[in-house]
């Protein structure tokens, strides 16, 4: 037989639609590159746990490339390089491209907070000899997952004096860390007969963080019911100056200790807290710092509260964002209305990567798969396409074109099975405003949990992705 392709197969070719895998599009260099990005951004991710952690470091890459701080009403120029820096828990990058306002901006908007467990505003207490600290679930979690594994306590009080003091107990090394305990199976018949969602109650998620009384001068264990919170309360006064009623002025929150690893005998994976969404976030921010020749206006928006609905002066539905633009637009004689119109948005955010062992929840032909690039989800929701942005086909095309131009791998997903659950991201406040916006992000296995999964070649087209449509 020829080598010549019969016609089935040249049909095959040309008609139908086959998704690839990053190993059969990738070359040598690349995967050599994706793993030096996969290093930089494990790190990035062990220094921003938190949206206030994500935002200082940030920053700091953003003014190592030559970004400079800007209050709504200042004046910028072509070519200037700028970051609105929104109470320290969202954060907003911009540069000024060559071509007039008028054309319309690109913007990539992912989101710096996850799942945790945030502290109540009164969470100290003591029980039988021990020391707690109630907590209220931030965002999605499953109950189950949060009991036994180590803690770190993250975040920032503020004192009567007025001085805010950043607390980070349970990351350096030779740090404590602190845990939720959880029955033993001997004693857990009971519990274990109850379903899932129901064995667990946020109310019974409080961090074990001591067991030992304040001592006298003399040794002697002191007297009272209190001494533990005492003892408890002393030694965060002795590292941070603060007594019992800062907490009420306080945003701490438990997050998974330690550091991202690699997962599998390839270390083809990352596993690590906090990849929703730090994982399009970074890959959103590197691409605006790597993309100085384009010609257009990038903004590089870091969101927080998506993962309790995008509320308050920081989300993504705060005025910030159409204000931003609204000053830019004035500041370079452009009409704000007209540039929202024209401007075009990634809503960069993860999406569920299939997974075979709990292959019943996904349909797999429009399901996400690891190692085959970076997920567009046209739309996201639930229930019939509920509480979504849907994005046009044309908008689609423009972004599978950037997409062909620069040989990103891409594939498309919905989340799961129809009416098996669903989700949403900031897609839809963004188009809200009228600009075209589309979800585009990295697969994940595991999503929510203190420890997710995502593919390292996944992440490098993701970057790839976010740096052609800056271009
Ligand atoms: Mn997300
Ligand atoms: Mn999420």
């Amino acid at each position: 037989m020829a080598d010549e392709k019969t016609k089935a197969e040249a049909l095959r070719e040309q008609l139908l639609y086959k998704k690839k895998s990053v190993f059969e599009t990738m070359s040598g260099t690349d995967v050599e590159r994706a793993g030096e990005y996969a290093d930089g951004y494990s790190e990035y991710l062990f220094r921003a746990k938190t949206e206030r952690e994500a935002v200082k470091i940030s920053v700091t890459m953003l003014e190592n490339a030559g970004y400079v701080p800007y209050t709504l009403g200042d004046a910028v120029i072509p070519g200037g390089k700028y970051y609105l820096n929104n109470r320290g828990k969202a954060l907003f990058a911009f540069r000024i491209g060559t071509e007039p306002i008028n054309s319309g901006v690109r913007i990539s908007a992912a989101h710096i907070d996850s799942p945790r467990l945030d502290l109540k505003q009164h969470p100290l207490f003591e029980e039988e000899g021990m020391g707690y600290l109630k907590t209220h679930y931030y965002g999605g979690i499953r109950k189950y997952h949060w009991p036994t594994i180590p803690l770190a306590l993250h975040g920032v009080v503020t004192k009567q004096d007025g001085e805010t003091v950043e607390v980070n107990i349970g990351e350096d090394a030779g740090d404590p860390v602190f845990v939720i305990t959880d029955l033993l199976p001997h004693l857990g018949k009971t519990q274990g007969a109850k379903p899932l969602d129901k064995a667990f109650a946020g109310e019974g998620l409080n961090l074990l963080i001591g067991a030992s009384p304040l001592l006298e001068e003399d040794g002697t264990p002191a007297d009272g019911s209190d001494s533990v919170k005492l003892n408890m309360m002393r030694i965060l006064n002795d590292k941070y100056g603060i007594v019992e009623s800062d907490f009420m002025t306080a945003e701490l929150c438990a997050v998974p200790a330690g550091r991202p690893v690699d997962i599998g005998l390839d270390r083809c994976m990352i596993g690590a807290y906090g990849h929703d969404d730090k994982v399009c976030a970074y890959p959103a921010l590197t691409a605006l710092i790597d993309s100085e020749d384009s010609a257009h206006t990038v903004i590089c928006v870091l969101a927080d509260k998506e993962e309790t609905g995008s509320d308050g002066t920081t989300g993504m539905q705060s005025a910030l964002l159409t204000d931003l633009i609204g000053e830019l637009s004035d500041a370079l004689g452009g009409n704000a209305a007209l540039v929202r119109s024209r401007s075009m948005c990634l809503s960069a955010d993860v999406n569920a990567a299939y997974d075979p062992l709990y292959s019943e929840v996904f349909e797999k032909r429009n399901a996400a798969m690891l190692n085959s690039g970076v997920v567009l989800s046209k739309y996201t929701g639930s229930g019939g396409k509920y509480s979504t942005n849907d994005a046009s086909a044309e908008y689609v095309g423009k972004i599978r074109d950037m997409f062909t131009r620069d040989n990103v791998l891409w594939q498309t997903a919905e989340l799961g099975k129809i009416d098996e659950g669903g989700g949403g991201t900031v897609a839809k406040y963004i188009a809200n405003e009228n600009i075209d916006t589309v979800d585009l992000g990295v697969p994940v296995l595991s999503m929510h949990a203190p420890f997710e999964v995502i593919s390292k070649l996944d992440l490098y087209e993701t970057y790839k992705a976010f740096l052609a449509f800056c271009k």
